[in-house]
């Protein structure tokens, strides 16, 4: 990294790690602390979020999540879940995985996302970051008229899905995202206000290691060269399309 990075790298927003699910937590959050970055620290159960929030030390706001991919597990906990979201302004991971070809379990993801939809709509605005593999198509349809602001993460669906996005969906983009063309694609047919930047983090690696919030430096290079400007003014577009995100509907 140049050290010119180390001025843009304040301006810049993880909107998705999983920050506790490094194997060094601590020493991550020290280095987002050093570099002044601003990170979403999202969760996977109101088990594990409500373990993140009694030990602190969060850089970040907190965000309380329920995966699609542990529905069974996780449905019977949604009354919990509702509670929590009341008490937060970002809500994630949450969403819909149609990985498993089972329908029952499908139709279970839809039913617990709705209410999740409906519970975030009761409690005001909420900023929920989501989930979408294979299941694209589905999650839009969920979003008309949803009265909040979604944000889909890592997305994978069509050029004609990110079309057909109501226009108060935003799209968050990772390292593995502007590698391939496919995903280079993608990007291309979205808003350029409606972009910001994740880490997804553990999960996404760089060079057989864990992406850490710094590495979207990447990121920010990459549209950069993408809207032929210069990393701080691409910076700073995206920090003012987070900055319109956390206004939104406030
Ligand atoms: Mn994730």
């Amino acid at each position: 990294m140049k050290p010119e990075w180390k001025t843009i790298l304040p301006l810049l927003h993880d909107t998705h790690c999983h920050v506790n699910l490094y194997p060094d937590p601590g020493e991550v959050r020290e280095q987002i602390a050093r570099d002044c970055m601003r990170v979403v620290h999202v969760t996977t159960s109101p088990a594990e979020y409500v373990e993140c929030a009694a030990a602190g030390g969060s850089t970040g706001a907190l965000a309380p999540g329920l995966v699609p991919q542990e529905i069974g597990e996780l449905a019977p906990q949604l009354d919990l879940f509702c509670e929590l979201i009341a008490a937060a302004r970002f809500v994630g991971e949450v969403g819909l995985d149609y990985v498993t070809e089972d329908q029952g379990e499908r139709q279970l993801q839809r039913r617990v996302f709705e209410r999740i939809l409906r519970c975030c709509e009761d409690c005001g605005d909420r900023i929920l970051t989501i989930h979408s593999r294979r299941a694209a198509a589905d999650v839009i349809t969920m979003l008309d008229g949803f009265r909040g602001t979604p944000i889909l993460h890592w997305f994978s669906g069509t050029q004609e899905q990110v079309r057909a996005a109501p226009e108060n969906v935003y799209f968050s983009i990772n390292t593995a995202m502007i590698v391939s063309r496919r995903g280079r694609n993608l990007i291309a047919a979205m808003p350029r206000d409606r972009l910001l930047l994740e880490t997804d983090g553990p999960f996404v690696r760089i060079d057989e290691r864990p992406v850490r919030p710094h590495d979207l430096y990447l990121v920010v290079d990459f549209f950069a060269r993408q809207w032929g400007c210069s990393a701080m003014e691409a910076a700073a577009q995206l920090a003012a399309n987070f900055s319109g995100l956390e206004g939104a509907g406030a």
